[in-house]
């Protein structure tokens, strides 16, 4: 990861630190390549050390070429005083969202010498846009989202409880080769369908219920994000309505993103939709979020969002309107930024599907 590393320190150079302490587990395996749960980066301008204990030594030599494997004993600090001794540095950033209040005050502490200075988004900054590698990964769980769906709506009928549906959905993609559920599966049926995050319930489906599934898939550590909304039998004319205008809203998105626009821009456009037809008040979400090592990353695409949308990021768009006490509807792909616009990674069609 010679080209990630060279990044981070251009970065580092421009906040003034001499070096950075990762302990984020995706921020090390983004940095590093390591997998294993739990060690720590220490990059400083000219050295890169991956510090593990005993159980992770032969694995982090194997994975993290380039880092200078060093074991450490518990506790970790005085491991961490002895490099910050032998590579003379002065001031040290750690990642304020990542280290707790207890670890901070033992770096405090117990490692003298230097100034330690809180840092945000340093890596995760870098994390946004994609290379070749990621986006392929994150391609091929999108295309198990694809034919899991395809299952699924042959699978669904009157008398499914969501939570079958969502194991189903989950051993679909994981004999395929999936690693696993990018989050615990939604399956939201009938007035359940009102609750955007609605995790598969014991609820059984019925006949003239919207049922809103939204999953995804973990290739090679990054995930995918996909949603759709099916009918179960006929939709009533205001079934209709409410899917028409989310559609509308995501396709409104979706034509419009592309490198240069704001990510604020891209959620008024939706959002325009869904106010002009009177629903406004029940799509109290943001627009869409980047997918990656982690299922929510940078950049959110949300009301005021001022983050510049640029080639190589992978961003959902996923409109929804959901009524308390009737149900909801939400359409959700993934989308690559590209240099001249953007392409959908998932295919599945967004029209509205009757399960008979
Ligand atoms: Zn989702
Ligand atoms: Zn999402």
């Amino acid at each position: 990861m010679p080209v990630r590393l060279k990044k981070l320190r251009r970065r580092l150079a421009e906040t003034n630190l001499d070096g950075l302490l990762i302990g984020n587990r995706e921020n090390c395996l983004y940095m590093s390549g390591f997998t294993g749960s739990e060690g720590w980066l220490l990059v400083t301008r000219d050295r890169a050390f991956l510090c593990v204990d005993f159980r992770y030594v032969g694995q982090a030599r194997e994975e993290a070429g380039g880092w200078e494997v060093v074991e450490y004993r518990r506790p970790f600090t005085g491991t961490l005083s002895q490099l910050v001794v032998d590579t003379g540095l002065k001031t040290l950033g750690f990642e304020e969202e990542h280290i707790s209040y207890q670890i901070y005050q033992r770096l405090v502490d117990k490692v003298q010498g230097v100034q330690w200075f809180p840092v945000s988004g340093l890596v995760e900054t870098l994390r946004m846009r994609k290379d070749a590698t990621e986006i392929e990964s994150i391609k091929r769980a999108s295309r198990l989202d694809d034919l899991a769906f395809e299952h699924i709506i042959k699978y669904l009928e009157p008398g499914r409880r969501e939570k079958e549906v969502a194991l189903e959905l989950e051993f679909f993609a994981r004999r395929r080769g999936g690693e696993g559920a990018s989050f615990d599966i939604i399956v939201a049926s009938g007035p359940r369908a009102a609750l955007p995050h609605g995790v598969a319930s014991k609820k059984l489906i019925q006949a003239g219920e919207f049922v809103i599934m939204d999953f995804g898939t973990i290739v090679n550590g990054y995930h995918s994000d996909f949603t759709r909304t099916v009918i179960v039998g006929e939709a009533t004319a205001k079934q209709t309505e409410v899917y028409e205008v989310v559609l509308e809203a995501q396709r409104a998105a979706v034509a419009a993103l592309a490198p240069g626009v704001t990510a604020g821009e891209i959620d008024a456009l939706a959002r325009r939709v869904i106010n002009d037809r009177g629903f406004g008040a029940f799509f109290g979400h943001g627009l869409g979020h980047g997918v990656g090592l982690n299922i929510h990353e940078g950049p959110n695409l949300f009301p005021g969002a001022d983050t510049v949308l640029l080639p190589g990021m992978l961003v959902t768009i996923e409109p929804g309107i959901y009524i308390p006490g009737w149900g909801g509807v939400r359409i959700e792909d993934l989308l690559l930024i590209t240099e001249t616009g953007s392409e959908v990674l998932h295919r599945s069609t967004r029209e509205l599907i009757r399960i008979q």
